[in-house]
């Protein structure tokens, strides 16, 4: 932790106002954010300040040409209420992973992270205690220069924010596999981490909403016949006590949420397979009883378990009273974040505060 940071304290906090048993998700954020500038082919203007609007000249690139990227971390407390971070460094690879893909300049790992540790310490007092709620932390790069024209920007803003949010307790997900339209295609820029990806998921989304589905099962781009993913998560299935899982193929958002799944599972002793996954061979073990959970991961809902699978005319529904895996997946995350589960990984990480 060696970056020089300007700190300017809002005056009064609004934590004061949070009702913190009745979080809207996504809606609140806290008092301060952290930015930066790439300038002149470095990073300069550290800071955190009180969280404003950032006024944008209507030519810039990120409004046009999409270079735009982010992460989503959760910050939680343990008993004593000290501020814990979950895998940040693990993070801060992705992002520039992300960058990479996107044209962007990498930002130093240690700088990503001491950002995220720096500002988490200052928005603690935010940080909801009860199980499964935590601050959603968010941060994001974009194209800053005002120029049209179809090139890599040379200026950018890194920022991050902060939210409290309350435990995602999500109802079953269903789940529409559809063969019209495709998330990524290997070579494309599904393993990023990018605005536009997403932009690209609502249509489809929408229309499977309108059939009653709550999230899209997203098949392979070429074949149409492997499974990926599932909305914004990684999905895992359970087919006679074996946890499958879809191999990184290239067009796989890499979750870390996914990664400390199937090393937690292992760990466990559980049997996990991580391979390809055809939809054929889901419905045909949702017909004869083989399938016995599916469930999305990630950092937002952390598990979400899914009770109904749909593909063309045939719809498989699971057993929601069987939730052996995924209720195990559930409260051992949870435990982890709030330090009730021994982390024998070494995932989770005290925030620290900004030292002049
Ligand atoms: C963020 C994300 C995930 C989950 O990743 P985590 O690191 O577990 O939060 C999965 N799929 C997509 C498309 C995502 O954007």
């Amino acid at each position: 932790m060696s970056y020089k940071f300007k700190i300017t304290k809002i005056s009064e906090s609004g934590v004061s106002k949070l009702d913190f048993n009745n979080i809207p998700f996504g809606k609140v954020f806290t008092d301060h954010m952290f930015v930066a500038d790439y300038i002149d082919g470095q990073w300069t203007n550290f800071e955190i300040k009180p969280i404003a609007p950032i006024p944008t000249h209507p030519g810039n690139m990120a409004w046009h040409y999409g270079q735009a990227i982010f992460e989503g971390m959760k910050a939680t407390v343990d008993a004593a209420r000290n501020p814990l971070l979950f895998r940040p460094e693990m993070h801060a690879v992705r992002f520039n992973k992300s960058a990479s893909r996107m044209s962007m300049p990498e930002i130093p790992n240690d700088l990503f992270v001491q950002a995220v540790h720096n500002i988490v310490h200052m928005e603690k007092d935010w940080i909801p205690a009860q199980a499964g709620s935590a601050l959603y932390i968010r941060p994001f790069m974009y194209a800053t220069d005002e120029t049209i024209g179809v090139k890599a920007s040379e200026t950018y803003k890194f920022i991050i924010f902060t939210m409290p949010v309350g435990p995602y307790y999500t109802n079953p997900v269903k789940l529409l596999a559809q063969d019209k339209y495709v998330r990524a295609v290997i070579g494309g820029v599904g393993e990023a981490k990018t605005a536009g990806n997403y932009a690209a998921s609502l249509l489809p989304a929408t229309m499977a909403k309108k059939e009653g589905y709550d999230q899209v099962m997203w098949l392979d781009g070429v074949h149409k016949k492997y499974v990926q993913e599932i909305g914004t998560m990684n999905i895992f299935f359970v087919i006679n006590d074996e946890i499958l899982t879809p191999n990184l193929d290239g067009a796989i958002l890499a979750g870390i949420t996914r990664d400390s799944m199937i090393q937690l599972f292992k760990s466990e002793g559980f049997k996990v397979t991580e391979r390809p996954i055809t939809i054929d061979e889901l419905i045909e073990a949702g017909k004869n009883g083989s399938l016995t959970e599916a469930f999305g991961s990630g950092t937002a809902a952390v598990i979400a378990p899914a009770s109904h699978i749909k593909h063309n005319d045939e719809v498989v529904e699971l057993d929601m009273n069987n939730r052996k895996y995924s209720s195990w997946a559930f409260d051992t995350i949870n435990g982890l974040k709030n330090r009730t589960v021994a982390d024998k990984f070494n995932w989770i990480v005290p925030a620290e505060p900004y030292q002049e």
